[in-house]
């Protein structure tokens, strides 16, 4: 596994490869990403991994602060799989070289669920990936659908411009089915049990949706309560078509979203 640390090193480092898969990562690596990395393990001839924690997708300060960072441990994680053909570990500039300001906005149709509560996330998101594409230059980038919006926009976003693809992967979930992500690491155990039940209520939530009529107003109803019984902040709670993620009035091709705070940290999951 080589480890790589700025643009120069990593032109030279790539050039001899076109079958190249990429894993994206903002670190606190985890078995999520380790499920992407196997899949590019699989489908490409070497596989490479960004840990690069991109401040333009924060849109707030704080978040960004507290963001877990541990690059040695992530380093020896990504060792011990013997799925790594590369670290690229950017620094800042590497990315944004050009300096010029990025022409990204989402359209007013987009700007629903995250891009909703978190002004600017997912043009910062945009901004970092097709910079990473054009560095890069992989075959096939492979991304989480724990991120299912993300995963949406990304897809949209690449099409457009490169003939890489994004490979989507099931999001992989602990015992108790909590969705495994970095921000999990800022939680304290008794929040991750809460998390472990809230899930299960999802899960229920979208079996009864079947039966209802006015699925906005039942999806409110189980907003409120969550919000009592757990003491979490949520900021949507949404059925959406998986094509154009429109809301769904059946549960038809449509997964249930959620983003919510618990313990001042934000989690999203979909199902
Ligand atoms: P992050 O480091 O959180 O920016 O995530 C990097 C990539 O890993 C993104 O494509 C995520 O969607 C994906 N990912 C994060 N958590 C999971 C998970 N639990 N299962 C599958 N993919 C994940």
């Amino acid at each position: 596994m080589k480890i790589i640390l700025n643009n120069t090193s990593l032109f030279e480092s790539l050039r001899p490869f076109n079958d190249l898969g990429f894993v994206p990562t903002m670190g606190g690596i985890h078995k999520g990403h380790l499920s992407l990395i196997n899949k590019s393990n699989k489908l490409c001839k070497k596989t490479i991994v960004s840990i690069f924690v991109n401040p333009k997708q924060f849109n707030n300060k704080k978040d960004l602060k507290d963001y877990p960072r541990n690059i040695k441990k992530d380093l020896k994680i990504l060792k011990k799989s013997k799925k790594v053909d590369f670290v690229y570990l950017p620094k800042f500039k590497d990315i944004y070289e050009d300096k010029k300001k990025s022409k990204i906005t989402l359209q007013r149709k987009d700007k629903i669920l995250c891009a909703k509560f978190r002004k600017g996330h997912f043009e910062g998101v945009l901004d970092v990936m097709n910079k990473l594409t054009k560095i890069v230059k992989p075959k096939k980038i492979f991304m989480g659908e724990k991120d299912f919006q993300q995963l949406y926009l990304v897809k949209k976003e690449l099409a457009k411009k490169y003939r890489t693809k994004v490979i989507p992967c099931k999001t992989v979930r602990d015992k108790n089915k909590v969705a495994l992500s970095s921000r999990n690491f800022l939680l304290k155990k008794n929040n991750l049990v809460i998390v472990a039940k809230i899930f299960k209520k999802l899960v229920d939530i979208k079996k009864n949706i079947k039966n209802k009529k006015n699925i906005r107003g039942f999806l409110n109803l189980q907003k409120k309560e969550l919000k009592n019984n757990y003491k979490i902040k949520i900021d949507y709670l949404e059925l959406r078509n998986i094509n154009n993620l429109k809301i769904s009035r059946s549960n038809k091709n449509s997964r249930l979203f959620i983003a919510y705070h618990i313990n001042k940290v934000r989690l999203i999951d979909n199902l």
